[in-house]
């Protein structure tokens, strides 16, 4: 089953990847492929076509570019758990990945 992400769920990524972008100093096409490595489970399209040619390694973040992502994600979605997290962030980053609405 996918769902399309909501404008609601699509803000709260934007929000998550402008924090990792400002307290890491990069831009937000670096930032948000760092929630995309650190998120991605290999399940969406784009992962199974497009990230050879990228680049795009899935896991491999330096300590810092992980605690990064993991306090961004918490400012934003405090009272979520991992599924919750990932269902939001695999149905904007991740087109494609199976998205199955958390209990
Ligand atoms: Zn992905």
């Amino acid at each position: 089953m996918n769902m399309e992400a909501t404008e609601q769920e699509k803000s709260q990524v934007e929000e998550i990847i402008s924090r990792v972008a400002e307290t890491q100093g990069v831009d937000s096409e670096a930032a948000r492929k760092l929630l995309h490595r650190y998120g991605c489970g290999g399940g969406c399209d784009w992962y199974k076509t497009k990230s050879k040619a990228t680049g795009f390694e899935k896991g491999g973040l330096a300590e810092e570019e992980n605690a990064a992502v993991e306090a961004a994600i918490s400012e934003v979605l405090p009272q979520a758990n991992d599924e919750q997290v990932w269902y939001v962030v695999h149905g904007v980053l991740c087109p494609g990945h199976p998205r199955k609405q958390p209990s």
